[in-house]
């Protein structure tokens, strides 16, 4: 678990020092600095369903609702919360949740812009 509640850098989707990451407490987490050759990219152990719905959830709310089917199958979901947690590592300052996710499906689709 991160030690403590969630910084507003952490909600805003700023990359975690990965010194602070003891226990994840959600499916993913980027550690590091932006664009540091030394990031991480983390993963529960386990992602449970209510984690994926969750997530799932979050991404339909934020506009990609017609993009869900894309990542169904287990595998495509997992691609895609390894790309979301990259973006916030190599996007510029100030990208949020929503272009983290556009990020990973342009990536998923094979679009490199
Ligand atoms: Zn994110």
């Amino acid at each position: 678990m991160l030690t403590g509640k969630p910084t507003a850098g952490q909600r805003s989707g700023v990359s975690t020092p990965c010194r602070q990451i003891t226990q994840i407490w959600r499916a993913s987490e980027a550690c590091g600095r932006r664009r540091a050759a030394h990031s991480l990219v983390v993963l529960a152990s386990e992602i449970t369903p209510d984690m994926r719905a969750s997530i799932l959830s979050a991404m339909e709310f934020r506009g990609f609702g017609d993009e869900l089917n894309r990542i169904q199958e287990p595998l495509a979901f997992l691609k895609h919360l390894v790309l979301h947690e990259a973006a916030h590592l190599v996007l510029p300052d100030g990208a949020g949740e929503p272009e983290c996710d556009r990020w990973a499906f342009e990536r998923l689709a094979g679009r490199f812009t």
